[in-house]
């Protein structure tokens, strides 16, 4: 196993606490995990930074929570950081 492979799948398993790191419900000791990542992964944070854009359009709504498309974008978006890791 590579570092490289190391670190995409610390990218998925951020990704998939990312919707509850959107929504604050994630203890501090969660959080920093993130921004820890975020310092060696800039792909990661670009697009949690686009993220956070998506979540202000839908702060604006009735429900404020993540709505299931989004949750969905996030998990392909973890799945294709995997197959960029390993093209076989
Ligand atoms: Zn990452």
């Amino acid at each position: 196993m590579t570092h490289h492979d190391h670190d995409r799948r610390e990218c998925r398993s951020l990704f998939e606490q990312l919707s509850e790191y959107m929504d604050g419900e994630l203890r501090e000791s969660a959080c920093s995990r993130f921004d820890e990542h975020f310092r060696d992964c800039p792909r990661c944070e670009q697009f949690v930074e686009q993220m956070r854009k998506a979540v202000r359009l839908v702060e604006g709504m009735p429900c404020p929570k993540l709505p299931d498309e989004v949750r969905r974008a996030l998990l392909a978006s973890a799945e294709a950081l995997d197959d960029s890791a390993n093209p076989s």
